[in-house]
């Protein structure tokens, strides 16, 4: 089994999303650790994050996948940029000890001209700061459709980053659907070739989530523009496949397609199908 769930609005608080979640019939599921334009993390009231965490037990959730805002590039040309944004993963890295043990994803960020081979150690070396030797989150470099000058829209990126981290043990990987087909990797033709290769060069065991998308472009068009689930050019029966592929069992599976409430349901409802076939074969 795989565990699924959707991106929610912090808007009601902690334990309101865990509770908003489970109507939508999820047991997993992400949300920004602040607006994610940037801007004042709200403070995090204590009993709340409390009253999620056994929320999240007593209903057997997975674990659930936190996401920076947007406006992080820790790898940005300007160093004022770059220190806010090494600021702002440092806080919401302590922010998240309230929920122990959880994953926190982010944008490796945009290199904006400097070059791939610059701004690699640049995010190691923010990634080096901010992680603390005692904290219980894992965090996780998320795969990117290389829209831009963006970071980490092959493996061989995404590696480098991890070589330079220096607590191998909290440092893994988020695999977005619709960021490594619109970079290029067949998920739809070859599956099997693409995790295999995700194997041979970041590792399996470093793949911890999943953000589970359609995509409204071509393969390797650099797009980014994420669809419904079936709706788009990867298509129901390729990622029904990645939803029961054997490598993936176990991990958080978050929807971050255009849909509402009820169209996340819907979603919800037609993995959870495409599981029980699974445990059905
Ligand atoms: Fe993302
Ligand atoms: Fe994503
Ligand atoms: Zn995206």
């Amino acid at each position: 089994m795989i565990y699924i769930g959707n991106h929610l609005s912090t808007a009601k608080g902690l334990l309101a999303m865990g509770e908003t979640e489970e109507q939508l019939g999820g047991n997993t599921f992400a949300f920004f650790t602040r607006n994610p334009r940037g801007g004042q993390a709200k403070s995090i009231n204590k009993e709340d994050a409390d009253g999620l965490m056994t929320f999240l037990k007593e209903h057997r959730f997975g674990p659930v996948v936190a996401h920076a805002p947007y406006t992080m590039n820790v790898c940005a040309a300007r160093p004022e940029t770059r220190r806010f944004s090494w600021e702002m993963m440092e806080s919401d890295l302590l922010r998240m000890e309230n929920l122990p043990g959880n994953y926190y994803n982010f944008h490796p960020g945009a290199h904006v001209g400097q070059g791939a081979d610059e701004a690699i150690p640049v995010i190691a070396d923010c990634l080096n700061k901010a992680m603390k030797e005692d904290m219980t989150t894992t965090v996780l470099i998320e795969t990117m459709s290389g829209k831009g000058t963006e970071i980490g829209s092959t493996f061989e990126e995404i590696k480098a980053i991890i070589d330079r981290v220096e607590l191998k043990d909290k440092i893994g990987v988020t695999l977005d659907s619709c960021h490594i087909w619109d970079s290029g990797y067949d998920i739809a033709g070859n599956l099997d070739r693409v995790l295999d290769e995700f194997d041979r060069i970041i590792g399996l065991g470093r793949l911890k989530a999943v953000h589970l998308n359609d995509s409204k472009n071509d393969l390797g068009s650099h797009k980014d523009r994420h669809e419904r689930i079936g709706k788009g050019h990867i298509g129901a029966d390729a990622l029904r496949k990645l939803v029961q592929h054997p490598c993936l069992q176990g991990l958080p599976f978050i929807l971050e397609t255009p849909n509402d409430a009820y169209g996340y349901a819907e979603e919800i409802a037609m993995i959870r199908s495409w599981m029980t076939m699974r445990e059905g074969i």
